[in-house]
């Protein structure tokens, strides 16, 4: 009997601990990837981006003598349909932690084996599964240096390669044409604008891996926080859809932290920022949703998307020089260097003092990295309404910033058009990429800040200490 082998995050051949599982039960294995409602709601990047993924496991899983059927439904009815049409025995996945796959996936799982299948989860999106890091008490981690603490020194099993050739069964079921599922429809600015900055897939994951480990980490500890530079892995997309595997990725770390590269400990402890922010997500779901601190239910937060500040953030035109590069850079590559996610995410709360779910929602929307728990972990953290957060009265000051971690503005003017003499062809891709219904043009004056930064700042901290009194 076969193995239907449903993928979903986790799109790459090597260290993928349920195709393995598949391969060992023996027989052909059959891989589906399923447009249900979860994907249908994702917002337009992200759905843009993981086309482009499933594209690229297509073909490989074809250099392998296997293919990737495409099916569109309700997960369960789906996998039952292809369980009849193919006699498959079983079916097998890589475990997703955010709470809509979770109820998903108890569903798929208790029906199936009910059926009489065997079905079940693998590990394979993180180094450390969430429920296996417990403090003394035998409860969750709520600061980060604890958990890394806790986790930096467990051996982790070494990568496996990728199989040579995956069995195929004796006919294929039909699949959708992944042309016909229109997945860059919402995506206006799709492959001419946003194409060239990602890098898509399993090969391109492993050699930006490679390159970043002999090259770039060696003073990742000095350059990961200048945006206008290219000092950091920008492995998150692959993270983020699976194309690459965190252990993979833990190895490359290890190797280069035993050669004395000097940043490596520091990019390792990056990787395990993305497992903590797991570890947050599954013992306390509701980080992507409500305040994880429920006194800042208390606070007056802007929840109202159609105000103009809001709309200035969105656009890239709030005045703030920093803000906007930040904002642009993410509309136009799907990508913004995490410095500048801190500081656009400050401004927003405490500045325009707007609720950190409308910036959540905008960057799920912008970014071809998304994921449900470091988008969530990292707005709370910024808003200061999350488990080890920023405390609400430390505001970044733009500005500063700017100075500081941009000093020579390369950042700046490569996404900045307006006043300069020659704009960056990034700096213009933006008027190319905008829709035209924003009527902004590149020639435009460079707008005046919409709030001043002192007296932003100071408004901000007297509605925060009224509402903590
Ligand atoms: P590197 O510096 O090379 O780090 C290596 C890897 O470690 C990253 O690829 C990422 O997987 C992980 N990592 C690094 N920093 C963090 C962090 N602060 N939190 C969690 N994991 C981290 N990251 C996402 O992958 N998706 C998101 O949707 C996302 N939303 C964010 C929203 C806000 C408001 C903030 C402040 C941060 C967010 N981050 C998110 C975290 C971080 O900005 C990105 O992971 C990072 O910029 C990716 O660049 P890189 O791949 O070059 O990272």
């Amino acid at each position: 009997h076969p193995t239907l082998l449903w993928f979903r995050r986790d799109l790459r051949l090597s260290d993928h601990p349920a195709l393995l599982a598949a391969l060992a039960r023996g027989g052909p294995v059959i891989p589906v990837f399923i447009h249900d409602p979860l994907v249908e709601g994702l917002g337009a990047a992200p759905k843009w981006r993981l086309a482009l993924s499933l594209d690229d496991l297509a073909s490989r899983l074809e250099g392998t003598g296997s293919r990737l059927i495409l099916r569109r439904g309700e997960a369960l009815g789906v996998l039952r349909e292809l369980v009849r049409e193919t006699g498959a025995g079983a079916v097998f996945w890589s475990r997703a932690y955010d709470p809509d796959s979770v109820t998903r996936d108890k569903a798929v799982k208790a029906a199936l084996t009910g059926d009489g299948l065997e079905a079940g989860s693998h590990a394979g999106h993180l180094l450390f599964e969430p429920w296996s890091v417990e403090t003394g008490s035998g409860s969750f981690y709520k600061v980060y240096t604890p958990f890394w603490n806790a986790v930096r020194d467990r051996s982790v099993d070494a990568p496996a390669a990728a199989p040579e050739s995956i069995p195929a069964p004796v006919s294929w079921p039909q699949s959708d044409a992944l042309s016909d599922w229109r997945m860059g429809a919402a995506m206006n600015r799709g492959a001419d604008i946003c194409g060239p900055w990602q890098r898509v897939g399993e090969a391109a994951a492993l050699g930006r891996l490679g390159g970043f480990v002999s090259g770039a980490i060696g003073d990742y500890r000095e350059r990961r926080d200048l945006p206008g530079e290219d000092g950091t892995s920008s492995l998150s997309e692959n993270l983020a859809l699976g194309e690459i595997s965190p252990r993979r990725c833990w190895y490359a770390g290890q190797r280069a932290l035993h050669e004395g590269r000097a940043g490596a400990e520091t990019w390792l402890k990056e990787l395990v920022w993305r497992e903590f922010a797991y570890h947050l997500l599954w013992h306390t779901p509701r980080i992507v949703d409500a305040n994880w601190r429920s006194e800042w239910d208390a606070f007056p937060w802007n929840r109202d998307e159609t105000r103009p500040e809001v709309i200035a953030w969105k656009q890239g035109r709030t005045g703030v020089p920093f803000v906007d590069a930040a904002m642009r850079e993410m509309y136009v590559t799907g990508r913004m260097h995490n410095r500048a996610r801190m500081i656009v995410a400050s401004y927003l709360t405490k500045h325009l003092m707007s609720h950190w779910r409308i910036g959540q929602a905008w960057f799920e929307s912008c970014l071809t990295d998304w994921d449900p728990a470091s988008n969530a972990m990292g707005w709370q953290w910024s808003a200061g309404s999350g488990p080890d957060a920023t405390p609400y009265f430390r505001v970044f000051n733009p500005e500063t910033q700017a100075a500081k971690f941009d000093p020579e503005s390369v950042y700046l003017d490569r996404w900045i058009a307006e006043g300069r003499r020659e704009p960056a062809p990034e700096a213009l891709s933006y008027f190319k990429a905008i829709p035209r219904s924003w009527g902004l043009s590149p020639g435009d004056p460079y707008p005046a800040p919409i709030v001043g930064l002192k007296e932003g700042r100071a408004r901000a901290l007297a509605a925060y200490e009224a509402a903590k009194a």
